[in-house]
């Protein structure tokens, strides 16, 4: 990593195409296997049916997805909202949506039908792809649905499957993508604030793809197999599983969703080597899987979405001594990883860091008091820059000023420093994000639920660490006088209105909220307060 300044940078090269005109589904395309390999190579296997895609099928079912979705009316521009578990059909949904140069929008399928809403609303979705379980989620948004699979005989809405099966792509008419088009709408809530759609390029992904080959090409062989229960709606899963690994002509076996025995079953099965996967599941791993041998196979576990921590990696470590385990860092605004660590020796003499950068990427550590850049060693907030950096967030030019500033850099809102060698470290984060097993939960969303309740006046939500999950979201409750609301009561209000990961899990009733003078929760101040009543218990 050379030093400039105080602007980090990994001195490695990478080429990523300069035709303008390109779209990252053509680029995928292209990057699959050879023709001949690609009749036999497996792409993807379904754990739970055995069911499995060459890439040759995979590139034949989205070309006719590509087409069947055009005939249905869907053009470039227009918005895709996707409801679904991981499946072998994401992945063609993703490219076939790209393809057109339409947009994908992405939800987590455990969302409640109001939360899915919001989305659809926000993101001007006009058509909606749904795993069947789902569907009814859909009912109230008023676009157009489409479910994933066929799932009973009397039932006659449309599917992807029936799509796949009908449409010819030679009917495909040539439709022009380019690099600036925007690709997808993923949502996050950024440094403050609610969920907001985070505008990611094609050029943003054609990146992304390049360093996931540059990643694979350093960390595994073409005759790997990795196991995927991250979900492809989240960037992490969509860069890694639904787009960038088939560049590299590995088998990917998807898990629909996390479920402890059904992955080590997995990885037995198929001989898995390659894991990525967050913290939570790591520490269960070492929690559950004691003397266990069906891990065997596996060489090489990523982990990425949330801190892991020094003593959690040297208790794998020392359990599982054959398998080399590295940490990664990224965020939705950066479509993707920003540090790994492509070597396990670098890794084991850097505990506790995420890696080096990735090419590509430029980095900056500006200190929280004055805003200047510093040296390595020393810990501000992280700002990148790279070609993966987010367009801005959608219709909101307000969010996404406060997060790039004019030369495009992005706050992060994550605090860090690197070391001497250019090892990242991040110690803190700063906005207001919580994190549950990986996915984010944003106060602020949390804060407008308590508020619709008639007994709360005012309300703050915070993170409270917790070894499980890595964080649980905490509320402070102003509630009004003479009620008798109880702890149970506004937990239970939270949990009948949002998904079960945002589920407020500690109440505390207080007499005033602590706000600044202008008016903002001054969350940092009750953090403070939550820990130093921890330490007098
Ligand atoms: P998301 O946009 O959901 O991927 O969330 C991105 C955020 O997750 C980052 O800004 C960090 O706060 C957090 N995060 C991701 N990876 C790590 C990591 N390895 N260590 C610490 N925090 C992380």
């Amino acid at each position: 990593t050379g030093i400039y300044g105080s602007v980090f940078q990994l001195s490695d090269q990478l080429e990523v195409p300069t035709d303008l005109d390109l779209g990252i589904a053509s680029f995928v395309l292209s990057q699959f296997p050879h023709p001949h390999v690609a009749e036999s190579r497996i792409a993807l296997i379904d754990s739970a049916t055995n069911q499995q895609l060459t890439y040759a099928q995979l590139h034949r079912s989205i070309r006719s997805l590509a087409c069947g979705l055009y005939h249905l009316g869907v053009r470039k521009g227009d918005v895709v909202f996707v409801l679904s578990p991981n499946s072998l059909l994401y992945p063609t949904i993703c490219l076939a949506i790209f393809s057109i140069g339409a947009i994908l929008s992405p939800a987590n399928p455990i969302n409640t039908p109001s939360e899915i809403a919001k989305q659809v609303l926000d993101s001007g979705a006009k058509f909606a792809i749904s795993s069947p379980e789902e569907l009814h989620k859909l009912v109230q948004t008023g676009v157009f649905t489409i479910v994933t699979s066929r799932h009973q005989s009397n039932d006659d809405s449309l599917s992807i499957e029936a799509l796949i099966e009908r449409c010819d792509p030679r009917e495909l008419p040539e439709i022009k993508v380019k690099q600036s088009d925007t690709a997808a709408i993923l949502y996050s809530s950024g440094t403050t604030g609610k969920s907001k759609g985070v505008m990611l390029t094609h050029s943003n992904f054609i990146t992304t793809v390049r360093l996931v080959t540059w990643y694979a090409e350093r960390t595994s062989s073409q005759n790997d197999i990795f196991l995927a229960f991250i979900p492809i709606f989240h960037i992490y899963g969509l860069g890694f599983f639904g787009l960038g690994l088939f560049c590299s002509g590995v088998t990917t076996v998807l898990m629909q969703r996390f479920e402890l025995q059904a992955m080590v079953n997995a990885i037995q099965a198929y001989k898995v080597n390659n894991l990525p996967a967050v913290p939570p599941v790591i520490l269960a791993l070492v929690k559950y899987c004691k003397g266990n041998s069906s891990l065997s196979t596996l060489r090489r576990i990523g982990s990425g979405a949330a801190p892991l921590s020094k003593e959690l990696i040297d208790a794998f470590r020392g359990q599982f001594p054959w398998i080399e385990i590295g940490q990664g860092y990224g965020l939705t605004e950066s479509c993707g990883a920003t540090s790994v660590f492509v070597s396990d020796e670098d890794a084991r003499a850097h505990p506790g860091s995420c890696g080096m950068l990735v090419p590509k990427f430029f980095a900056k550590v500006i200190d929280i008091e004055t805003g200047l850049a510093l040296p390595p060693c020393k810990e501000g907030e992280l700002w990148l820059k790279s070609p993966t950096i987010m367009k801005g967030y959608l219709r909101n030019e307000e969010a996404t000023a406060a997060t790039m500033d004019k030369d495009g850099w992005l706050k992060t809102g994550d605090l860090g420093y690197f070391d001497e060698d250019g090892f990242l470290y991040i110690v803190d984060r700063i906005k207001e994000l919580i994190k549950h097993n990986g996915y984010q939960v944003a106060p602020a969303e949390l804060e407008a639920v308590l508020l619709g309740h008639p007994n709360i006046l005012d309300a703050a939500v915070i993170p409270v660490e917790d070894e499980e999950s890595g964080q649980i979201p905490m509320a402070y409750v102003v509630s009004a006088a003479g009620s008798e609301l109880t702890e149970e009561e506004v937990i239970q209000f939270v949990a009948a209105q949002v998904a079960p990961y945002k589920k407020v899990r500690i109440v505390e009733f207080i007499n005033v909220i602590p706000k600044s003078a202008a008016g903002k929760i001054l969350r940092k101040k009750l953090i403070l307060q939550r820990q130093q009543h921890i330490l007098s218990k």
